[in-house]
């Protein structure tokens, strides 16, 4: 099968097996897990920031900032399509008593314009307290947008002005970084707090960073100790995301290229209304009969393809490491043959 339904579902490589399978492990509650630690401080010293935690996953990195950076009652500004508000289960509200104020943007990214209109005056008591910003790189519902970097520094400036934190979602961040090749440091000094994942298009079987300064991720362990996410013998499980984040990031570009050939194919399919511009590894698109999408991936699975169902009429295909040159051809043929 080819499956193209989520960058998330790569098995590790041979190499990547054998690093894991050798990793020197201990306690990571008492932080004893010298894996875990070198994982922590090789992405922390990557991006520049103080320090790293190792976590589950995305959604317990996100939620773990968010309830840092919110109190009970205080507001988050995000995009309507946003995975911290859409796809964490209603965590904003569960696990940190906060509300979300959701915003319209181009392809999943918000500007700072949209930051301003919607902020919250604080010397107004009707109005709960806006304490923090969160936006995503690249979007997934976007399409796999990145943002402009001068529109993250508009952003971060004015957060600055205001005195409130600015949280990245980066499960693509890796995606993003390749393509503007903006520096990592240069990039991560914009954000008061990063979430990275290592189980997206890096490869990793499992686990998520939350990165930020010392004063910070000491309060996440905290936290992560409460949301169920203290691990013991976590290396060897991190050591997979140490060894895709030494290996495994260039390669992304490959996948790029891999979702453009998609992109080209579907645009020439009658049956497709449109497809969201690729820029990275994420391929959206819409069919034209937004009631003929199962019959779409059927004869998609027909074909041993898997693609996922992405809501009004659009499906969602991600390239990634475990689908080469040769699958992607059999991908585009298939899409022509579809027309
Ligand atoms: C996948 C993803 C996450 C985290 O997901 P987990 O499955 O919890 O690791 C967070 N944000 C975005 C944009 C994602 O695509």
């Amino acid at each position: 099968m080819i499956d193209l339904r989520s960058d998330t579902v790569t098995n590790p490589s041979k190499e990547m097996l054998d690093f894991m399978f050798h990793a020197k492990l201990g306690d990571d509650v008492f932080e004893e897990d010298p894996t875990v630690n070198e994982l922590q401080e090789y992405a922390a010293s990557l991006f520049g920031k103080e320090a790293a935690l190792y976590c589950s996953s995305g959604t317990q990195t996100n939620q773990i900032a968010i309830n840092l950076h919110v109190n009970p009652g205080g507001e988050v500004i995000c995009h309507k399509d946003s995975h911290v508000y859409k796809y964490e289960g209603g965590g904003i509200a569960k696990n940190s008593g906060a509300s979300t104020r959701i915003i319209t943007g181009d392809r999943g990214r918000i500007t700072v314009e949209e930051i301003q209109k919607w902020i919250n005056p604080e010397d107004d008591v009707h109005y709960p307290l806006t304490q923090l910003i969160c936006i995503e790189d690249t979007s997934n519902r976007g399409g796999g947008a990145v943002y402009d970097f001068d529109e993250i520094k508009r952003i971060k400036k004015f957060c600055n002005e205001r005195n409130l934190p600015l949280h990245l979602d980066g499960a693509r961040l890796f995606n993003a970084l390749v393509e503007n090749q903006i520096g990592y440091k240069e990039y991560a000094n914009q954000f008061d707090s990063i979430s990275i994942c290592l189980s997206k298009g890096l490869g990793a079987p499992v686990g998520s960073l939350l990165l930020g300064n010392k004063d910070f991720i000491y309060n996440a362990r905290r936290v992560r100790k409460v949301f169920g996410g203290g691990m013991r013998q976590a290396g060897i499980i991190a050591a997979g995301g140490l060894f895709a984040l030494k290996n495994n990031i260039n390669r992304l570009k490959t996948d790029h290229k891999h979702a453009k050939l998609i992109e080209k194919a579907l645009q020439a399919n009658h049956s497709i209304e449109s497809v969201i511009p690729v820029e990275t590894n994420i391929v959206v698109f819409e069919l034209k009969a937004h009631g003929q999408i199962d019959e779409f991936l059927d004869k998609l699975a027909q074909n041993g393809i898997l693609a996922l169902p992405f809501g009004k009429g659009m499906i969602r295909m991600v390239t990634h490491m475990d689908v080469d040159e040769s699958a992607i051809h059999k991908t585009c043929e298939c899409i022509a043959s579809l027309d």
